[in-house]
């Protein structure tokens, strides 16, 4: 099913009263919704299996024709829109049929009084509207199934050496009508919809067998993912891949959190605090948490030629990686001068638009030899 198909609020509308299905076509097509007004029962049958109508605004008392017996018809074609019953009827009639609905898997949504307001009409309808998200999140599930996800990786250049050692696996999703999905605009879908697990597991599979691959090639890259702080339990981890974390999550609740990443530090892996500077970690937590790696956000490195505030939070981060112990890496690189900076700095490893954009895996060699062969040349 394409996007657009799933965006559309579509409503089917069954009345004998040809003035009350007007009435509501107007004002649901006011709304955006796509509406199909009927009187006739098989008419309407026949529609709601063909046109898969997201909402069902049904009479229940119309001469000639059950309402109750067309719900039945719906619960049995496991119709999936929701439904209102319309009736001029006594409220314990209609409050049973919702129930009789509900008992029979129908998605009822509630009863509209005839004769009905504008306003209670508009606000009903309102109800029902499905926007974007719900319908993202509906095909996200199926892009993780499907593969439609995929990664890129950016490297990281270790500023001494001069050479790309490491690189960040960044998701993104080859939607089938829209074209290229930024992050951005799924991870906190993912979270919010229980689906990050599985998003997650996919990308560290995919990120660990292609770090295998590489290695077999002769680069032994190290390979780092993020993650979420929202699954961080129960990820299937291989060895030798970096976790980046952002800070703001980290902290959130940073004793279960301490908890869960000092068993992954046990087995190995290594951690990177994300984003640091932008979440609000007291240093003691900082020194706490078995942190290995802490990554200045972007936003300081890229306003850092500039702002002399930036310089100076970008400086002091540097020196207490050094200071903890920790490898510093500045994300954000954007030109030379940052970069020459960042190295008077003493900071341990560079990543940027400037070395490099997020590459497809296959573009990954090319640019670490590109790198190799230019610190060879400037150590000879
Ligand atoms: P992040 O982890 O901070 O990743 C770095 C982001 O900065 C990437 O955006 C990258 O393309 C961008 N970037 C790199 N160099 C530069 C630069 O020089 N200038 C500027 N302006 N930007 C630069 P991207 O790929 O859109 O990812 C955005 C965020 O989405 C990531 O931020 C990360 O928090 C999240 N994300 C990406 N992949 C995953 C994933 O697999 N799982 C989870 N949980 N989150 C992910
Ligand atoms: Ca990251
Ligand atoms: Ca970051």
């Amino acid at each position: 099913m394409g996007s657009d198909e799933l965006f559309t609020n579509r409503l089917l509308i069954i009345d004998d009263d040809d003035a009350f299905a007007r009435f509501v076509k107007k004002v649901a097509q006011s709304l955006g919704f796509e509406v199909v007004a009927v009187t006739d029962p098989d008419e309407f049958k026949m529609t709601a299996k063909a046109w898969t109508p997201t909402l069902v605004i049904l009479d229940l008392n119309m001469p000639g024709c059950d309402g109750v017996e067309l719900m039945r018809y719906l619960a049995l074609a496991r119709c999936g829109a929701h439904i209102v019953v319309a009736s001029g009827l006594d409220d314990r009639t209609v409050e049973a049929t919702v129930r009789l609905g509900a008992e029979r898997g129908l998605k009822m949504g509630g009863a509209l009084a005839k004769p009905a307001r504008l306003q209670t009409v508009r606000d009903l309808l309102t109800r029902f509207i499905s926007v974007a998200p719900d319908a993202l999140a509906g095909e996200l599930a199926e892009a993780i199934r499907t593969d439609q996800l995929f990664l890129q990786y950016q490297p990281k250049l270790d500023c001494r050496g001069g050479r790309m050692t490491a690189v960040e696996a960044l998701v993104r999703w080859r939607h089938p009508t829209r074209g290229i999905v930024p992050p951005d605009q799924f991870i906190a879908l993912a979270e919010g919809m229980g689906l990050i697990d599985a998003l997650t597991d996919w990308v560290v599979a995919t990120a660990a067998r292609q770090a295998a691959d590489w290695r077999s090639q002769g680069l032994p890259l190290e390979v780092a993912v993020n993650i979420s702080a929202k699954n961080t339990q129960d990820i299937d981890l291989p060895a030798d891949i970096i976790l980046e974390l952002t800070e703001t999550s980290a902290m959130r609740d940073a004793v279960q959190m301490m908890d869960v990443l000092t068993r992954l530090r046990v087995k190995g892996f290594r951690l990177s605090i994300d984003d640091f500077g932008t979440g609000y970690s007291s240093l003691v937590q900082l020194q706490r948490m078995p942190f290995s790696e802490l990554k200045v956000d972007r936003s300081f490195v890229m306003q850092m030629t500039r702002s002399k505030d930036c310089r100076v939070i970008v400086e002091i981060v540097i020196d207490l990686a050094r200071k903890l112990g920790l490898t510093s890496v500045a994300e954000g690189v954007e030109n030379q001068a940052i970069l020459d900076e960042l190295r008077g700095l003493g900071c341990d490893a560079a990543q940027g638009y400037h070395l490099s954009r997020p590459v497809d895996a296959a573009r990954i060699p090319e640019v670490v030899q590109a790198y190799a062969d230019m610190a060879q040349t400037v150590a000879a």
